[in-house]
């Protein structure tokens, strides 16, 4: 039986017009359990950004086999969502026409869009802000914008390329908590990226780190850490024993 997302053997290499190729993944496997949070550390440029993008479907690899339900991925699907760094919200619509998109892309009716922004809308926190603009949002909010986007077409699984860089440490905290909440509630698969180990342990029930380009996965981390989690789980040493091993693995992989 394969798992439910499975990679094996992929191999990807770029190869950009007048510059030398570049292998960003080779011998990469990995499988991902239906509903499990996972996060995925690992050097910059090592290839983490490009395996979102082929689940995504957006590239496809030189050969290997990634699939999800035991069939091939070959190209995108409604059953798979990306949140963005960088938010990715149209600056002309509103939050809830932001949240829309995607329902309008598929020809959802009017009526239909709204009953599922109104959901989201509350379960990521915004109430009371659905008329607004992005820029009339804190960083935070924007982010929220973009969960519940990705959410609003009810993918099986959330794709999360280091989405919450760009917010300042304590809107991270809390956003972390939220998503900790909105995952337990929307029941999705999460695959997220991420620099920040501590981020990493405390969301996942696995963390996997990648070797340095071409990447492939070092060592995954099972994270055994009681749920619901609270934050005081951060000061335990438990939770800084782990840090400490992943950190390990990580660092040698890390070239400045
Ligand atoms: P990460 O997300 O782990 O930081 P990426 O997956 O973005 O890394 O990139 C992996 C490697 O592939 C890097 O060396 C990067 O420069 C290269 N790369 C990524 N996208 C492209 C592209 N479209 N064309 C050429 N090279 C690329
Ligand atoms: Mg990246």
């Amino acid at each position: 039986m394969p798992a439910y997302i499975q990679a094996r053997n992929v191999r990807l290499t770029f190869r950009p017009p007048n510059r030398a190729a570049v292998i960003a993944l080779d011998a990469f496997d990995m499988d991902v359990q239906e509903g499990e949070f996972l996060s995925i550390v690992g050097p910059s440029g090592c290839g983490k950004s490009t395996f979102l993008n082929v689940l995504l479907g957006l590239i496809k690899p030189d050969s290997g086999e990634v699939s999800m339900r035991g069939r091939k991925i070959t190209g995108p699907g409604s059953e798979r969502a990306m949140v963005f760094q960088e938010f990715g919200l149209l600056p002309w619509r509103t939050v809830a026409h932001n949240i829309e998109l995607g329902l309008e892309l598929k020809r959802a009716a009017a009526a239909k869009r709204r009953h599922v922004s109104e959901r989201l809308i509350s379960l990521v926190g915004l109430a009371g802000f659905e008329n607004h603009y992005p820029h009339e949002l804190s960083g935070g909010m924007k982010q929220r914008v973009g969960l519940a986007r990705a959410l609003a077409t009810d993918p099986e699984v959330l794709l999360m390329d280091e989405p919450f860089a760009a917010l300042d440490a304590q809107t991270r905290d809390l956003m972390q908590v939220e998503l900790l909440r909105i995952w337990r509630e929307a029941r999705k698969t999460v695959l997220f990226v991420t620099h920040q180990i501590d981020e990493a342990i405390y969301l996942s029930d696995r963390v996997l780190v990648m070797s340095k380009r071409p990447g492939r996965t070092k060592k995954i981390f099972e994270i055994k850490l009681p749920r619901p989690r609270d934050y005081e789980m951060r000061v335990t040493p438990e939770f800084n024993d782990l840090k400490l091993e992943i950190w390990n693995t990580l660092k040698d992989e890390i070239v400045i």
